[in-house]
């Protein structure tokens, strides 16, 4: 539901800059050029709406977008154009094949078995139908061997059965030039694609288009270089896109020997001033950070103390001027003073991760041409 409501009038607030999205987009179909551009959305577009984040790849001219699961196609394909194409990276879950052929979805076809319900359906429907077919180059995650794969090469009855779309494989240390892994799984999957001729390749998430143009293959399937999380060491030209931020519920000073949070973790030793803020682990603010993590106000740290608890989190205010954060002001979580990257180090984890978790609590913000669109918390965008 679009809201109306100040964006004053919410605890938190998460901003999704589109223009940078989109941006991004551009960036990396500059790059990859002449292969085409794709864009993988799973995840409800990594935590950030993809209802908002689909249409916007979509004017931006995306044409390929990959989601995880059948479930997430609907909500995606309401929102961009007919012309688009869907399709569901982990393929199909038994029982699922007739809905995903009558909707036009197409699975990524990841093992023997996968393969032979679709084309169960296929000729039971007396028609082909669309896949695509991922290979395992060495990821051991999903994919069918290469002699597997080689064989319905070999299948005329395959080519009959399956309108084969994309050829795809994924690696395992795109985000690691250095790792002769990376050329080992390209020379594998072109071994196989060579027995798929005329159908399009596909290899490089976004870690991948950051490597050599020869990874690149005919089509890139980016996500979370879309959403400005560098992948990887050669990565460049990124803008940052999320902005997060939590309102203080109040302030205080404790003296000497005051205990803070839950199970006292911190014992203030001398008088500390402290603001409590509205975020906890259940808004996807990781509980780890008690006592490592940080929120900011005007280019400041302001250290957590103490336990994140479910709903707050307690910051040292103390390097701040007194009367220079007061109730009601909102500090810095995700933004310029800390990155996404930041966090997800200090939380002794990935970008990935705290992206996908941010809450349904937070006011959601997307800013497209200059223009912020607020929707209120709890509805799921
Ligand atoms: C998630 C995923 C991607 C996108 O990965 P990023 O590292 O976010 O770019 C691409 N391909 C497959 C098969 C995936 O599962």
């Amino acid at each position: 539901m679009q809201s109306h409501i100040a964006i004053d009038a919410f605890s938190s607030r998460l901003g999704t800059d589109l223009d940078a999205i989109r941006a991004n987009y551009r960036t990396i179909a500059r790059r990859i050029a002449p292969a085409r551009c794709g864009a993988v959305v799973k995840a409800n577009a990594y935590g950030l709406g993809v209802t908002m984040v689909g249409p916007a790849l979509y004017r931006e001219g995306c044409r390929t977008f990959f989601v995880a699961q059948l479930c997430e196609t609907g909500p995606l394909a309401q929102v961009i154009g007919g012309d688009a194409e869907i399709f569901v990276l982990n393929g199909i879950d038994p029982g699922s094949e007739a809905l995903c052929a009558e909707r036009g979805f197409v699975p990524v076809l990841n093992s023997a078995t996968q393969v032979e319900r679709w084309r169960t359906l296929a000729r039971s429907n007396g028609r082909s139908l669309p896949a695509a077919l991922q290979v395992d180059s060495g990821m051991s995650r999903l994919g069918l061997p290469s002699t597997a794969a080689i064989a319905l090469a070999n299948d005329p009855a395959f080519a009959r059965e399956v309108d084969l779309r994309l050829v795809m494989t994924h690696l395992a240390c795109a985000d690691e030039p250095a790792r002769p892994a990376n050329a080992e799984q390209l020379a594998r999957f072109r071994m196989v694609h060579a027995h798929f001729p005329g159908v399009p390749g596909s290899i490089a998430n976004s870690g991948g288009i950051f490597l050599p143009g020869e990874f690149h293959g005919e089509l890139a399937r980016p996500g979370v270089a879309l959403f400005g999380v560098d992948p990887g060491p050669h990565a460049e030209g990124l803008q940052p896109v999320v902005r997060l931020d939590a309102r203080v519920l109040q302030i205080r000073t404790i003296e000497a020997g005051a205990g803070v949070g839950y199970g006292f973790e911190h014992i203030a030793r001398g008088q500390q001033r402290l603001a409590t803020i509205a975020i906890g682990y259940a808004d996807g603010w990781p509980r780890c950070l008690g006592g490592v993590g940080a929120a900011w106000h005007s280019g400041t740290r302001l250290p957590i103390v103490g336990r994140v608890s479910m709903d707050s989190t307690t910051v040292d205010i103390g390097a701040l001027p007194e009367g220079a954060l007061r109730e009601g002001d909102f500090v810095e979580l995700i933004g310029p003073s800390q990155s996404l990257d930041n966090v997800a180090r200090d939380a002794g984890t990935i970008a990935y991760e705290i992206l996908t978790q941010l809450g349904a609590r937070h006011a959601r913000i997307y800013l497209e041409n200059g223009a912020a669109q607020v929707r209120a918390p709890g509805s799921y965008p």
